[in-house]
């Protein structure tokens, strides 16, 4: 006897993870260097060397084993103290270490909010496009998952469906800019009117709508635009950030929800997420990267690297023809399918060994997303076949 859902989701891979594997089983056959994998979204720039210089000052001391401790639930306390003057320094916020509470990730922190919002009949509302993980960590948490069309061709938000779809239900948005996989950053203006109208609706139903404000991406922006604070627009806000892809720490687990005290309910939602985590069996988030992020919260990313894959591959495929929104931030170009049909066109570009992830999952069939995190080299040697590929 076991659990038919986890069943299930453990026996269907997600469609990223496919890829990324026959491409590594297609390197063994023809070449690393033959396969041009756009599949996965693992950094490829390293860790700033103030974070590995970090971990080896911690562990050159050796006064104390509780280097490798458990700490506290939340975190530690010069933990969440230098997460809080970062965003402070930043935002002109006003984040105390009391808000914050340390996961392993983003990922485990968003189900321990979704979870912690999961009263009866409880609706989370995603915009396409999104991160599909976003579906089983909703309906895992007992929260009913609802799509809101995308914005095509802008990939902003679309209020006047999203206005449509809110209801009394309504528990939560989840956001994610910049976005995987449109590469998208919402607009203030766009945030703004969003507020707006999410404040004018909770009044109506009596109770607040929350934006889970999900930000793994945050630093990563190009050209000087700016990922507006979304706490500093909408104080019911609830941010899950991870270290992940800023400090390119996507194997090590560390990240933080922060619950703004303007928040409603500010207190009793932190109360929840801790007990969310405490049944997940979260016990704490590794002790010796908690004492890295004390250490390095003011550490931003060396983004010139991604940068010059971005406009390289922005140029090139717009010049063939390809058709996709401006990409101003994470690492994804997310691009309409020639033909209409993403999966049709994934399948299309494997034969050629060009791994692209189609849209539908993302909640957007007519697109595909290429991940670039990848090498100047595997570019160049792959545009031949993204030219040929529309041109047939
Ligand atoms: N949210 C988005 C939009 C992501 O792209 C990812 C990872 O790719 C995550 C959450 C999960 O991040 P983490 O590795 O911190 O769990």
């Amino acid at each position: 006897m076991y659990n038919q859902k986890s069943f299930e989701l453990g026996s269907n891979r997600s469609c990223i993870r496919e890829l990324f594997e026959y491409g590594c089983r297609r390197a063994a056959e023809v070449g690393r260097e033959n396969v041009y994998d756009y599949s996965l979204g693992n950094p490829s720039v390293p860790a700033p060397a103030g974070v590995d210089q970090a971990i080896r000052d911690i562990l050159a001391d050796t006064s104390s084993v509780a280097i490798h401790g458990y700490t506290s639930a939340v975190g530690d306390l010069a933990t969440r103290q230098a997460i809080a003057d970062d965003l402070n320094d930043r935002y002109n916020t006003g984040v105390k270490p009391e808000n914050l509470f340390i996961t392993c990730g983003a990922a485990p922190g968003l189900t321990a909010v979704f979870r912690s919002l999961a009263t009866e009949n409880a609706e989370l509302l995603a915009v396409a496009p999104f991160f599909p993980e976003y579906r089983p960590f909703a309906e895992g948490a007992g929260l009913k998952f609802r799509v809101v069309p995308a914005d095509i061709p802008d990939f902003q938000i679309k209020l006047d469906a999203l206005e449509a779809m809110l209801s009394e239900n309504t528990a939560a948005i989840i956001l994610n800019s910049p976005n995987n996989p449109s590469g998208v950053v919402y607009t203030r203006e766009t945030l703004q009117k969003l507020a707006a109208l999410l404040l004018r609706k909770a009044e109506q139903f009596g109770h607040p709508i929350y934006i889970v404000a999900d930000e793994p991406y945050r630093e990563l922006t190009y050209g000087g635009v700016e990922t507006p604070f979304l706490p500093n627009i909408y104080p019911n806000t609830i941010v899950c950030y991870s270290y992940s892809k800023s400090l390119s720490l996507p194997g090590e687990r560390i990240g933080y929800v922060y619950v703004p005290e303007a928040a409603a309910d500010s207190k009793q939602l932190y109360a929840a997420i801790a007990g969310s985590s405490r049944v997940a069996g979260h016990v704490c988030a590794p002790s010796l990267l908690q004492k890295v992020i004390a250490r390095c919260a003011k550490l931003r990313p060396d983004l010139e690297a991604y940068d010059r894959n971005r406009r390289t591959l922005y140029d090139a495929l717009t010049s063939y023809g390809y058709e996709m929104a401006k990409p101003d931030g994470a690492f994804y170009l997310f691009i309409k399918a020639p033909g209409g049909d993403s999966q049709a066109f994934s399948d299309k570009a494997k034969e050629k060994d060009l791994l692209v992830v189609p849209g539908t999952d993302f909640g957007c069939p007519g697109y595909f997303r290429i991940c670039y995190c990848v090498t100047p080299e595997m570019i160049e040697k792959s545009l031949p076949v993204f030219k040929a590929l529309i041109e047939e």
